[in-house]
Formats: C-alpha cells, structure tokens, sequence
C-alpha cells in the first residue's frame, strides 16, 4: 500500500472493513463445560436425543388411568425421580409417583397429591375431569432428537451450559481466546498510587484497556507502560508480538515528535490506515503482521486521549477480538433514538456519549452526556450508548431521529 493510501482519511465503516478483512476466528479449543462459560460455540449444537426420553410426571401424586371409575383403587407402590418403573397400572389401581419420576406402562395421567385422599390403604381420587396425558411431560416435550438447540456463534450462558449438561457434553468446542498485550506510551504518565509531578498525569488508559479487553473475552498477558524512547518502543513490540495475538497501545499516533508508535509500527509491521474521518480517534493506525508460526497478529495503535482510546477501542478491536472467539463481530444493536436536545455538528462522523431510554411515548430517546471532549471520560460514566452524529454544517434539533450503538439496555427516562 502506498503511503497516501495508509494516510487516507478514512470513513469509520470503510476502516472497520479493512479490519475485518485481516481478522480470522482463532484456531478453536476443546474445553470442560465447567470453563465454556462465555465462551462462544464454534458449531451448530443439535439434539441426538430427545428430552425427557421417558414420559416424566410433573407433580407429586398418582399415577392412573385417566377414564378408570373404580374408586377407591389400589396402591401399587411408589415411584421417585431417578427410579425405573417396575409397576403395571391396570383398571382398580394406581401408583403413587414424584415429580421427575417415569410414569409407569399402564397409566395415562398423573393426579396430584391434593386431590386424592388415602382411606385404609387404598387412594380415593377426588378429581371428576382427569384427562389423558394431565400432569404428564412426554417424550421430546422439552426437545427432540435432531432439533437445533444452539446456534454457532452463541455465547455460552446458564441456560446454554445447562442444556450442554443435560444431552452430555463434558467438552464443548469454543474459539479461543485471543491473547493480548496492552501497552499505555507517553513519559508523561504516572502509576495511579503515584502523585503527579509538574506536567504528569495518571496513566488511565492502561487500565481501561484492561477492563474492555477482558470484558471483549481477551486473555490478558501482560499490561505495561513504555517511555516516548524509541529503543523502549521497539523492544516492547517485539515481545508484545512474540506473545500475543494483538498488542493494543495507546498514545503516539499522532502528529507529535514524541508519537514512536506510528513510526515503529511502520517498520515493523504492514499498517493499513492511521487516520479516521471520526470525532473522537482521529488519529489511530491499525497494522498487522505475521508471527514465527504463520499466524496473524492484529497491532491497535489507539490515541492516547482517554475518550479516543476507549472509542476506538469500542468501534475496531472489541468487533475483531469476538470475530477471533468465533462469533459476529457486534454484539450491540444499532437502534433509532430521538434527539432529546439540539445537538451541534462537525466536520467528521462524532461519536457522543448518551444516554438512551425509553420516552413516556414508549419510543426510544438520547441525551448526550455533556462535554464530549476527548480527554473527558466523565462523557462516558452513566452513559449506556454511543450516538451516531453524521457530519453537517449545521445543527441536529431536538427531536430528529439518529442512530445510536446500545451497549447497554436502556432504562425508562427520567419523567
Ligand atoms: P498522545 O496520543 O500520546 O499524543 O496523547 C494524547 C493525550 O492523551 C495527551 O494529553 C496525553 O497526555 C493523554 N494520554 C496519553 N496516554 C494516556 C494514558 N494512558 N492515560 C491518560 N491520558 C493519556
Ligand atoms: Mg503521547
């Protein structure tokens, strides 16, 4: 690629493409259902049998046949969950049953404990309407053999690791989880336990990164810091490629003498872009290469102010980590919001912090959260969404409808 083309404004879908042409799933792994939660199934899962595999009662009680008029009947013994049936249930009898036990041959209905009464004996059933088939889970009532249960690429919560359990799976196939390496770059930062001398900072970055990578089911390796010094830059990406499958950084892409990240990902890496047509991230490169064993690595040169890094984070690495565990790269759905204020403009595609919630109209609404400027992560606390600004000269009024990225689930408005 020449370098206009890496330099080339970019449009943020045209740049969340290129990223997706250069990202693949992750050789996957067989692991014990104990640790497959969160993950993401590398394939289909169908049914190969059906559940429950025996007619099941549903409620402690008798187990008759349901048209039977002889009253009182027989008792003919009891049978619990886990038992197998033994009995035979004829005309004049029935079978004293609990909830989760098989229903023996012979009956066709289950009459619950409280409508019965035990008289020397002998169970007198005091329900005038049983009907066949009452109180009863048939065969395949739950599933049946051959049903798609869950989708490739579903992430693998309780109730998915239940019905992996329940048809037998000890080991599930998932993607594997990327591993990552996160590096914050800039001498002006400092440890949080630390106190700023005169023009430090605290680094934040570094552990927002952290958060979001886990969070995005990244394997963490290593989390550090590296000094604006091109010999540290250097050897830090080296052992971050030799560890990793993609090194996040942030700072150093941009037009600063001190901004080695760009530079050093320019020798050492084919880079595909480190400019985007977006506010907040303009600056960011993204460059990939390929390891000792053939395998692609992925480097995410972020911008250093806290916003633009977590932005960009949100809108290229978190979609290319879940595409590398085997899924679709979003997960967050892109929903219409009307404005709750005006909204200025600017020359490129922004990405405000809002917050989305449900109007007293029952449609979906935004505010922003104030200040979108790029180092004010306090633009992000409370909010549950990104709302997508098209650039304009103008001005978006109260009330005009835009699309807006819901990381989380909305809650009612504040009426
Ligand atoms: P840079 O992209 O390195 O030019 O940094 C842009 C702005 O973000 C500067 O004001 C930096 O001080 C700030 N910044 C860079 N890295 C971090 C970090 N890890 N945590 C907090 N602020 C940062
Ligand atoms: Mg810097």
């Amino acid at each position: 690629m020449t370098q206009s083309q890496v330099d080339r404004l970019l449009h943020p879908d045209e740049a969340r493409k290129i990223v997706f042409s250069h990202v693949e799933a992750l050789e996957p792994e067989s692991v014990p259902l104990d640790q497959a939660g969160d993950r993401f199934l590398v394939d289909d899962f169908v049914a190969d049998v059906s559940l429950p595999p025996f007619p099941a009662a549903t409620m402690d009680g008798y187990a008759v046949i349901h048209d039977d008029s002889s009253n009182p009947r027989e008792v003919l013994g009891s049978g619990f969950a886990g038992d197998a049936t033994s009995v035979t249930v004829t005309p004049g009898t029935a079978a004293r049953i609990m909830t989760g036990a098989p229903v023996p041959d012979g009956a066709d209905a289950v009459v619950q404990v409280e409508n019965t009464k035990m008289v020397d004996g002998q169970v007198e059933i005091h329900q005038s309407d049983v009907r066949a088939g009452s109180n009863i889970r048939q065969i395949g009532a739950d599933l049946r053999e051959g049903d798609l249960l869950i989708e490739a690429g579903t992430r693998l919560g309780p109730a998915e690791i239940g019905l992996l359990a329940s048809l037998g799976q000890a080991k599930v196939l998932v993607g594997r989880r990327p591993r990552v390496v996160i590096y914050s770059t800039g001498n002006e930062l400092v440890d949080p336990a630390e106190v700023p001398g005169p023009g430090q900072i605290r680094d934040s970055n570094r552990f927002s990164l952290e958060v979001a990578a886990r969070r995005a089911g990244a394997e963490i390796v290593r989390v550090g810091h590296i000094a604006d010094e091109e010999d540290d830059v250097r050897e830090a990406l080296t052992s971050a490629l030799a560890d990793a499958d993609v090194v996040i950084t942030s700072g150093g892409v941009s037009m600063g003498d001190k901004d080695l990240i760009k530079l050093i990902l320019g020798e050492m890496s084919e880079v595909h872009f480190r400019r985007l047509f977006m506010k907040p991230g303009k600056p960011m490169t993204f460059a990939t290469t390929v390891g000792d064993n053939g395998d692609k690595k992925l480097l995410f040169g972020l911008p250093g102010n806290p916003v633009s890094c977590l932005v960009c984070f949100h809108l290229f690495v978190r979609p290319a980590l879940q595409v590398m565990q085997s899924t679709e790269p979003d997960s967050f759905p892109t929903v219409q919001v009307a404005l709750e204020h005006d909204i200025e403009t600017s020359d490129r595609i922004e990405y405000q912090r809002a917050v989305v919630s449900v109007g007293r109209n029952g449609m979906l609404q935004a505010r922003t959260t104030g200040s979108q400027m790029s180092a004010r992560l306090m633009s992000f606390i409370g909010s549950n969404a990104f709302l997508i600004v098209p650039p304009s000269n103008d001005y978006y009024p109260a009330g005009e409808t835009l699309d807006a990225i819901l990381v989380e689930p909305p809650g009612p408005a504040d009426l």
